[in-house]
């Protein structure tokens, strides 16, 4: 037989799709750890296990968000650069002046960072709401575009107004044509002169998810007859040379580049026309949408997109450049209001895994006895009888079983004791029907079906809702793959699920979905910590996560490479996750009121003569600490101390179980009778035959 070909940490690249989201900013080193490329080369790489062991060795606890200051940096660089270079090529009339939408985004760090990176481009922010704009107008320079977009009161005008007496480039863009008087009123009163953007309406139709951000019936701005309306107005007050900018949003995450083609060259004729009208217009806006390759497949579906960075700079140039030489009339200023593509990059979450649950596991010894019942008899003959050839039937048989047990039980019929050999015999059945499962010449959809039903869950510490909103509320997709271990096949499948007690807080999509048959690929549990990561996570994910089951904000790290650190890198900042009083306060519950109800009942006790007073003093105190600790949980090996199994030690009382999909290296066959996870015994399927020989 040939030997197959050892695993190497390419394969494991390839198998989590990692070339395919990571643009290169990520790889995976000699010792099978994911590195950080900030270049976009080996060279200098971080390795991200490294961080992970600064950030346990500060006392930090799991999970961390972990932000890549580079990355950020390097992102706004492409992008502004891109752009010198397509306008160089296209000999382009205009400039860009991008700006970046601080709704992707608003921490404080990362809008710095953005900003600064940006200076040397002119590179500009924008607000979509009235605390938006506070931020913004305080940290954009007056070289730089301010730009206001989202619905406007006449409190967020003063505050244009403001920041144009302030020397700020502040262009609020109408929405609704209301808008404008609440602007002009504003400006009159502040005593200047306002610059005015208008969000039109296109008829092109967007792509992806947000594809009906435009239309008719599209939330945001100014359809044909409402742009004269605004043309009008202007003319009127004399103010015409003060509408500056034509701006348009198709949507984010635009999965298509026709679609970016389009809507540029719909929004130029607008422009065109507007200044043909005798409108100062300069500058098109042309909104976000700059897709994120999520699932790494460069195709046109929600979680990916079919064009490079480059191919949609260099599409906008040249689509602007076209109808503006069509219209005989000078190119505008080009802006883009990207912010997915600047910031998804730059954050990974890193949590442990502690625990997986195995489908149908029995902690308990459950051998054959002689007075067992009929049913159990029958499906300890099924599976003595299973082949190759009657894989299907005896499912079938063995669903059968199991239904009829269940009446059994409802009836009263059936122990419990007799109940758990039914259910642990039907779940043992399905796992030698999936080793057999390559020896068949047919299978059929529900055997799949049930084969998926065995895969592992492994229990992840995080909240779906705090850290990963966008995968719980839009079945967003982000790639996962495990931090460490890459040198080793991941032979086990498993689905996420994070801490939550909610059933929803749980991921079954992955970006290596179509590899893995929608589970993801991950190593047995050792008994040492077990990292995952999650990417790209910079995007939209910092403000909407929620603190359902209180579990609060993570803890942050900044990190920045230096290449004179031995690590190469250091640690900027941290930045403390909340802690169970901080998530307490914040719904209503003071900190003070709880300890004194928990004094009082600690009293109550003392009176009853239950405790003693030092024993109800360091009741209070435990409870008083508490509030001071991290929401998530505490502890960090992969394995269970209290499992009978591991503590049983001993293999021949291990229920033989498997649900491997994938083939097993063949060193673990040596490993497999001291390597014990929890619940997951490490049996293979030449074991499993055997314990079924003897049985
Ligand atoms: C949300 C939004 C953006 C950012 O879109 P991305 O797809 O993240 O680049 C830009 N402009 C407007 C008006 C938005 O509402």
């Amino acid at each position: 037989m040939p030997t197959p070909k050892p695993w190497t940490v390419d394969d494991s690249a390839e198998l989590y799709s990692l070339p395919g989201w990571g643009l290169n900013y990520f790889g995976v080193n000699a010792k099978g750890h994911v590195t950080l490329q900030p270049k976009r080369v080996p060279e200098g790489a971080v390795d991200v296990m490294d961080v992970v062991e600064a950030v346990t060795a500060r006392g930090i606890k799991m999970p961390v968000l972990v932000r890549f200051h580079d990355v950020l940096r390097r992102r706004v660089t492409v992008l502004n650069e891109a752009f010198s270079e397509a306008i160089a090529e296209h000999g382009y009339g205009g400039r860009f002046f991008g700006v970046y939408p601080i709704k992707v985004n608003q921490l404080r760090e990362v809008v710095e960072e953005i900003a600064d990176a940006g200076r040397p481009f002119q590179y500009g922010l924008e607000a979509g709401s009235k605390g938006e704009l506070m931020a913004v107008i305080a940290m954009n320079t007056s070289e730089a575009l301010t730009i206001v977009n989202g619905y406007k009161d006449e409190s967020i005008m003063r505050l244009a107004a403001l920041g144009l007496k302030l020397g700020r480039r502040v262009l609020v863009v109408i929405e609704k044509l209301s808008e404008l008087d609440l602007l002009l009123k504003a400006a009159r009163e502040a005593g200047v002169k306002p610059l005015i953007g208008v969000r039109v309406k296109l008829q092109t139709q967007g792509s992806g998810k947000w594809r009906s951000s435009t239309g008719h019936y599209a939330k945001f701005g100014l359809t044909t007859p409402e742009i004269l309306g605004l043309v009008e107005r202007l003319r009127a007050e004399g103010l015409t040379d003060c509408l500056k900018l034509v701006h348009f949003h198709i949507g984010s995450q635009v999965c298509d580049i026709r679609t970016v083609k389009d809507a540029v060259k719909e929004g130029a004729r607008y422009y065109a026309k507007l200044r043909k009208m005798g409108l100062g217009v300069e500058y098109l806006d042309c909104g976000g949408g700059l897709g994120v390759d999520y699932d790494g497949t460069h195709t046109a579906v929600d979680s990916s997109m079919n064009y490079s960075l480059r191919e949609y700079v260099s599409d906008v140039v040249y689509s602007a450049r076209e109808v503006c030489r069509q219209e005989n009339i000078p190119e505008p200023h080009l802006v883009t209001e990207s912010g997915r593509s600047m910031v998804a990059h730059h954050a990974l979450l890193v949590a442990n895994v502690f625990g997986a649950i195995e489908t149908g596991a029995s902690p308990v010894d459950l051998r054959e006895t002689p007075d067992e019942h009929q049913a159990v008899r029958e499906l300890r003959e099924t599976i003595k009888a299973l082949a190759p050839k009657n894989l299907a039937e005896s499912f079938h048989d063995g669903q059968q079983h199991l239904e009829e047990a269940f009446s059994l039980f409802k009836l009263g019929y059936l122990g419990l004791e007799d109940k758990a050999k039914v259910e642990h015999l039907y779940w043992r059945l399905c796992r030698e029907i999936v080793t057999l499962l390559p020896k068949a010449k047919f299978v059929s959809e529900d055997l799949l079906e049930m084969q998926k039903s065995l895969n592992d869950q492994y229990l992840c510490n995080f909240s779906l809702f705090q850290s990963l909103p966008d995968s719980w509320a839009i079945g967003q997709l982000f790639p996962i793959m495990p931090l460490h271990r890459l040198d080793e096949e991941p032979v086990r499948r498993a689905s996420v699920v994070d801490i939550t007690c909610d059933s929803d807080g749980k991921i079954t999509q992955f970006a290596c979905h179509r590899k893995a048959g929608g589970t993801l690929p991950v190593h047995a549990l050792d008994g040492k910590p077990y990292y995952l990561g999650f990417f790209l996570m910079g995007a939209y994910q910092a403000t909407m996560g929620d603190i359902h089951n209180l579990f609060g904000r993570v803890n942050e790290v900044h990190v920045f490479r230096d290449e004179a650190e031995p690590k190469g890198f250091y640690i900027e900042e941290t930045i403390p996750g909340q802690t169970i009083r901080d998530v307490l306060t914040g719904i209503q519950y003071s900190d003070f009121e709880l300890v004194k109800m928990i004094k009082e009942a600690a009293d109550a006790q003392v009176k009853a003569g239950a405790l003693r007073h030092r024993e109800a003093a360091e009741l209070v105190d435990r409870y008083e600490a508490v509030l001071g600790e991290y929401t998530y949980v505490d502890h960090l090996p992969a394995a269970d101390e209290n499992h009978p199994r591991r503590r049983a030690g001993d293999s021949s009382a291990l229920v033989p179980v498997s649900g491997l999909a994938a083939p097993v290296p063949s060193s673990a066959s040596s490993e497999a009778a001291t390597r014990t996870s929890v619940g997951i015994p490490n049996v293979l399927p030449q074991d499993l035959l055997r314990a079924r020989e003897n049985s």
